[in-house]
């Protein structure tokens, strides 16, 4: 069974944990370097990142986690976790920095005031029946990818309305991200997905 270290610092932590656990991981927080050498993947929860970036310093957590990922530690990021994973981002605030490891640019609360929160279905890329059965996609302030390197792969895309076409998650390697909050709905396929991805490095 892998162990799945999230990132406990702020967001929804606990929704993380019982996916993860739903979906067969073993489940540990995150919170010091230490705890890093146990884990064999990780996950980055939707908060703000903002706040998150800074309570990595605060933990010294964001060196050694950063050369994790650039060692190719495999990551699951939603939301804010999405934006902390991307090498570049856009409509941050002044020096907002991030822990890299994905070659996407994102925007930052792209969704726009009107939007601030919606759901819509999504089929997604290497998630069983999604075109049968659609991934319900919770965007909370959401960032979108607006570039993406050519070793990403897009999973999923908006169908429909202002956004339709806008990347909104994505996977390179071992390393995945959603602009979404898969560990919200209950629908656990997305963070099967994940955990498949870490047992297969055995
Ligand atoms: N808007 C938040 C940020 O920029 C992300 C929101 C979320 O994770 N739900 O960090």
């Amino acid at each position: 069974i892998p162990t799945i270290g999230v990132l406990a610092l702020q967001g929804d932590v606990r929704e993380h944990t019982a996916a993860l656990e739903a979906a067969g991981a073993r489940v540990v927080p995150l919170r010091r370097e230490r705890e890093l050498r146990d884990v064999d993947g990780v996950v980055l929860p939707g908060g703000e990142s903002t706040t998150i970036e800074k309570l990595l310093h605060v933990f010294e957590l964001f060196e050694p986690l950063r050369a994790a990922l650039g060692s190719g530690l495999p990551a699951f990021g939603s939301c804010a976790g999405m934006i902390l994973l991307a090498d570049r981002v856009l409509g941050g605030v002044e020096g907002q920095g991030s822990l890299g490891g994905l070659d996407i640019t994102v925007r930052r609360n792209a969704f726009g005031r009107q939007v601030d929160s919606f759901e819509t279905d999504l089929v997604v890329e290497g998630v069983p029946d999604s075109v049968e059965d659609p991934v319900r996609a919770v965007f909370i302030r959401a960032p979108w990818v607006e570039e993406s390197g050519a070793g990403v792969q897009v999973l999923a895309s908006v169908g429909e309305g202002p956004a339709a076409g806008r990347i909104v998650a994505v996977r390179e390697r071992d390393v995945m991200a959603t602009s979404f909050h898969p560990e919200v709905t209950g629908d656990l396929r997305l963070h099967r997905m994940f955990v498949q991805i870490v047992a297969d490095r055995g």
